[in-house]
């Protein structure tokens, strides 16, 4: 996608932080990082949010979900604990339409989340 921030960042149009990547998955640290750990996951394919997801994205979600574990793991924040977050839409405050987990660690978090 064209317009897409994270298509951008993928295609390395624009510079990314770039922390893994493989054939189907790419990590990047978040720009303005809400912990001292802050990882993007993203798909290399373009997938605006949960929403759009068909069971045909069953692996590639798996697949990000446990690339974001490895990474909090190689972060040293897996025993400690850490947070991870997909939002969906304007309510949940998500800004970029292309699916990303979010993975935060190296500080506490509150429950509920604001
Ligand atoms: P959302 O609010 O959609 O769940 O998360 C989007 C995230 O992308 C935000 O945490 C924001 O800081 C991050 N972000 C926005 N623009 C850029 C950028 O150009 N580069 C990087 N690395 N992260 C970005
Ligand atoms: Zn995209």
């Amino acid at each position: 996608m064209a317009n897409c921030l994270f298509c951008r960042i993928i295609n390395r149009e624009i510079p990314g932080s770039i922390v893994y990547e493989d054939d189907r998955i790419v990590a990047f640290n978040d720009i303005n990082p809400q912990a001292p750990v802050h990882v993007l996951v993203i798909p290399r394919r373009h997938i605006e949010s949960l929403n759009a997801l068909t069971s045909g994205d069953d692996g590639i979600v798996g697949e990000m979900v446990r690339r974001g574990a490895a990474i909090a793991k190689e972060k040293g924040v897996s025993d400690s604990g850490f947070r991870t977050v997909f939002n969906t839409n304007a309510a949940a405050g998500q800004t970029v339409f292309h699916i990303h987990l979010h993975v935060l660690g190296g500080r506490t978090f509150t429950w509920p989340p604001g």
